[in-house]
């Protein structure tokens, strides 16, 4: 069930076996799957069912170094950053577990072989097919056309092909809205904003919740959650400072050190003599979607990381159009001289995810 946090006795402690800190993808999935656990859950979340602008002014912050938004790029409603992803999904390369001697840090205390197990599950609640990273599974559609094109254009065995997946995409707080609702397990309380993790000699003694219209209460549970995103997690940790001044968790000074986001980016323009059949349309997300990649060998040998690059038709240019002094294509001087035989077809050269496809009709 849901209950709005300003209706809690001010001052009162609630309890719970577990709490969960943050209803977005995290909070959300592990409340769901705490059902029928017989465990009580008390999930606390900053905003409402809907945005609002008081509750997102909460994320306003102060970004130095690389340019981020960290207004922008979050959502503080039930259902989080799911308000407004794109829904593209792929399981994780199991090089990217791996120490990499030439990228610093790298290097995860587990493999991609411990996460296989749980990629179903996931699939399911992101509404993914049951085919889910599995390449060889299924109608592979627009991609047979695509991967054909891979195969005449690279003899080079340092490059092949990966596969995106696209979720609807799910948006967890109104599609999950219903099932914390009906479970007797869970209650959630909406605009409860966890502002500090009491802790003593690094264990966690409470969440203390605090509200925008000055209600202020605390929870104790068995087991302690913090889901907030990959930002205020770290951000929460390093200001809850009651056992360590330099912040719950944080002795080794690594807390929130590793924060990255993924390049968003058209690469460049190419000119091909013949079209690709079956290359994607900009704009439209299909259930699978190839990308170029380089093999875990070729990111050895090289010493670089791993990037898959989406191939999609110009967005300005339409196949049935012969007149090419169409293509406007922001009038890039290249694109129109490669154009200017007739006999080129443009395509764009995406570092996938990419920015201009994020949504699909659905
Ligand atoms: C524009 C955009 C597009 C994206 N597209 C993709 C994509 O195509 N594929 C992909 O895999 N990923 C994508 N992502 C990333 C994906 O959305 C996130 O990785 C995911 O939502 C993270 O889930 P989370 O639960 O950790 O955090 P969030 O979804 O951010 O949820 C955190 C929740 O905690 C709440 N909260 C915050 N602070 C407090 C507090 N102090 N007290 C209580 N509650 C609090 C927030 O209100 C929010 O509901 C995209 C992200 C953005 C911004």
């Amino acid at each position: 069930m849901f209950r709005p946090a300003d209706e809690v006795p001010a001052g009162s402690v609630l309890r719970a076996d577990i709490c969960i800190a943050g209803g977005g993808a995290a909070g959300i999935t592990l409340a769901r799957e705490l059902r029928g656990s017989g465990a009580s859950v008390i999930l606390l979340e900053s905003g409402g069912f809907d945005p609002d602008p008081d509750d997102q002014a909460l994320y306003t912050a102060r970004s130095s170094g690389d340019r981020y938004d960290p207004l922008a790029t979050r959502l503080r409603y039930l259902g989080g950053a799911t308000n407004h992803w794109s829904g593209w999904c792929r399981p994780i390369d199991p090089l990217h577990f791996e120490p990499r001697g030439w990228i610093a840090n790298s290097g995860w205390p587990i493999s991609r072989s411990d996460l296989d197990p749980y990629y179903a599950r996931a699939a399911k609640v992101c509404e993914l097919p049951p085919s889910f990273g599995d390449s060889t599974a299924g109608d592979r559609g627009d991609n047979e056309g695509v991967d054909r094109w891979f195969q005449s254009l690279f003899e080079d065995d340092a490059i092949t092909s990966t596969e995106y997946w696209f979720s609807p995409p799910t948006r967890f707080g109104s599609r999950y809205r219903d099932d914390l609702e009906l479970s007797s397990e869970t209650t959630a309380y909406l605009r409860a904003n966890l502002v500090n993790v009491a802790n003593s000699d690094g264990r966690v003694t409470q969440f203390e919740v605090a509200t925008l219209d000055g209600n202020n209460f605390a929870v104790e549970a068995g087991a302690y959650v913090i889901a907030l995103g990959g930002i205020e997690n770290a951000r929460m940790l390093l200001a809850s400072r009651d056992s360590s001044p330099a912040g719950l968790g944080n002795d080794g000074g690594l807390v929130g050190r590793y924060f990255m986001d993924h390049f968003d980016q058209t690469m460049g323009t190419m000119l091909l003599t013949s079209p690709i059949d079956g290359a994607y349309q900009p704009g439209r997300l299909d259930q699978r979607r190839a990308a170029i990649t380089l093999t875990p060998a070729a990111q050895r040998e090289h010493e670089i990381g791993g990037i898959a690059l989406v191939v999609e038709s110009f967005p300005f240019w339409k196949p049935d159009e012969a007149d090419y002094k169409t293509v406007r294509a922001n009038d890039a001087a290249d694109i129109l001289r490669g154009l200017a035989g007739g006999t080129s077809v443009p395509y764009s050269l995406q570092v996938a995810p990419s920015r201009s496809r994020t949504r699909r009709a659905g």
